[in-house]
């Protein structure tokens, strides 16, 4: 979703190019498991929300539901200006007790002092009842907020994008990725009934209430975890149906929502649905969520990786808005937005990282996602070309892990740069079925967990065998692009190579092919080399072609 955002932050880059970042008491209370944060797990989220169309208000109340898993001691929640706290209520489970915290607000965040000390291992609720008028989004998913709009037909029109900003400018909530609700949440909207719209939002519709003539409640309820900013309700004028797809855990339960006006273009373009789930079961295991069921939603913005919701805008034409961010031609024989924010459900939704300056994770695998569809539908050569075409939007602006503990991104490389770094590594364990065990062994044994980089860069190591951590130091810690340097002796017949514009020890293999011989050159080999080619003919530029067809790496050919 990031990729316009490349060229705000190309501008942002060059304003603070002199500076080193500052990060504020606010970033800090954000981005880190401080110990208002760190004595308590989140299992549950109850949102109840009721939105007024009219005044862009909502007047809600979220219950908690948490596990005491430290001493106890003040306890910090998150919730954006301007909204207003009303109310908190700890009901501890030991003492039966229904307790009104007194509670300070500091900016987005409030803390609460609970009256009774909560012991370890014990569960708590918090409620809490809020109102206000919530952040507007202007231009979502980029930025986030809520969005009103108006379909074509003037039916209201309304849902929240908040990745990065995060859930609070929504919900109070603890805003970290590290702690996601182990048993998923409740989401009831509650609209006035005249209005005739649907409220949708993750997971399973529950049932509806009709509490009195005039309202009516819809409730949805996902049981797996969830990310915090993945909880997001859509309300519109909307037409549903159902399929169910055979999986590779059984049946899985498709449910396509559209507006009325596009429900007949969304039948045709959603089709790729069951193809995207066919190509990623393949490549990473079973689809992480078979228990919440699977949902692709129209919403008034391009698209978000919103777990068994995600929300679709590429206005029903393949590509991302009708081109191919490839430049290959690949990328237009398929629906973007739903095979990247799907792919999502395995990288960011199944395996979440804890820090968002570990994003990569998210954004890296699931733009390999996309070659992976590629390949998976129309052969290897065309993913080949689809990631190759892909590395022009790397910019290599700035290290593609940000800073830690203060809610920060890295570079907006976390998408093809990472996803080329994948391929690289791909190539240099040079063995498919290897590799692809890595990705479905990922998705397994990482289920449901939120994760480190590191986690994910030993696992990699580990499994393949192969020492990937120079590798992963290169392209995730630097902005620096390996060159393989090389000489040819066309006299001698010898070949002289090392890699340079690299951090020390830099070792990755490259296993290729030229003119029908087969060059392996091993981690180990890559003190200054000489070897001696036996083929007719060497042309040393092409040669060089020929790794950077495989390989994202620079050639530089020494005289
Ligand atoms: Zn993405």
């Amino acid at each position: 979703m990031k990729q316009i955002t490349l060229f705000l932050s190309l501008f942002a880059f060059a304003l603070s190019v002199t500076a080193q970042p500052v990060f504020t008491k606010a970033d800090t209370l954000r981005g880190s498991l401080n110990e208002n944060r760190d004595w308590f797990d989140i299992q549950k989220y109850t949102i109840e929300v009721a939105p007024n169309i009219e005044t862009k208000t909502i007047q809600a109340v979220v219950l908690w539901d948490a596990k005491t898993i430290n001493k106890s001691n003040l306890i910090q929640i998150d919730l954006q200006e301007p909204l207003i706290i009303d109310k908190v209520i700890m009901i501890s489970d030991h003492l039966k007790k229904m307790d009104t915290l007194d509670f300070t607000r500091d900016g987005n965040t409030a803390l609460a002092k609970p009256k009774t000390l909560n012991k370890i291992g014990e569960n708590f609720q918090l409620v809490i009842s809020y109102h206000g008028t919530p952040r507007e989004a202007i231009r979502p998913p980029w930025d986030g907020g809520w969005i009103w709009k108006k379909d074509a037909n003037g039916n209201p029109w309304v849902s929240v994008a908040c990745q990065g900003l995060g859930a609070s400018v929504w919900y109070p909530c603890k805003d970290l990725q590290s702690d996601e609700p182990d048993n998923g949440a409740i989401i009831k909207i509650t609209l006035p009934k005249k209005q005739n719209l649907i409220a949708i939002a993750n997971g399973k519709k529950q049932w509806d209430e009709n509490l009195n003539s005039d309202t009516q409640h819809f409730t949805w309820q996902v049981t797996n975890p969830i990310n915090n900013y993945n909880i997001i309700p859509y309300i519109g004028d909307y037409i549903g149906w159902s399929d169910t797809y055979k999986g590779l855990k059984g049946n899985l339960d498709i449910h396509y929502w559209a507006l009325r006006q596009d429900s007949a273009k969304a039948r045709n373009q959603f089709t790729q649905v069951p193809q995207m789930i066919k190509a990623f079961e393949y490549w990473f295991g079973p689809y992480p969520f078979y228990e919440d069921g699977f949902q692709m939603i129209q919403s008034p913005h391009l698209g978000m990786e919103h777990q068994s919701a995600i929300a679709y805008g590429n206005k029903f034409a393949n590509g991302y808005l009708g081109r191919d961010l490839s430049g290959s031609g690949w990328g237009l024989k398929w629906d973007f937005i739903i095979v990247h924010e799907s792919g999502h459900e395995w990288f960011a939704n199944n395996i979440t990282t804890k820090d968002i300056a570990d994003m990569w994770v998210h954004e890296g695998f699931t733009n390999y996602s996309e070659t992976l569809f590629t390949e998976f539908y129309y052969g290897k050569e065309a993913g080949n070309e689809y990631s190759i075409g892909s590395r022009r939007t790397i910019k290599n602006d700035r290290p593609i892990i940000g800073h830690y503990g203060v809610n920060e991104e890295g570079s907006g490389d976390m998408y093809a740069k990472a996803g080329s770094m994948i391929h690289n590594i791909r190539h240099a364990i040079n063995n498919d079925s290897l590799f692809r065990s890595i990705l479905i062994g990922l998705n397994k044994d990482f289920y449901h967990q939120t994760v480190t980089t590191q986690q994910v860069e030993n696992y990699i190591s580990i499994k393949s065998g192969i020492n990937f951590s120079k590798v992963f130091d290169q392209y995730l810690r630097t902005i620096q692009i390996p060159t393989f340097a090389y000489s040819y002796d066309a006299k001698e017949k010898i070949l002289t190579y090392q890699w340079k514009t690299c951090v020390n020890g830099f070792n990755m293999p490259l296993h290729f092919t030229y003119l029908g011989t087969q060059f392996d050159f091993l981690p180990t080999d890559y003190q200054p080399q000489k070897r001696l080619i036996k083929v007719d003919h060497f042309d040393a530029s092409a040669f060089g072609e020929t790794i950077r067809h495989q390989y994202y790496v620079q050639i530089g050919l020494e005289q």
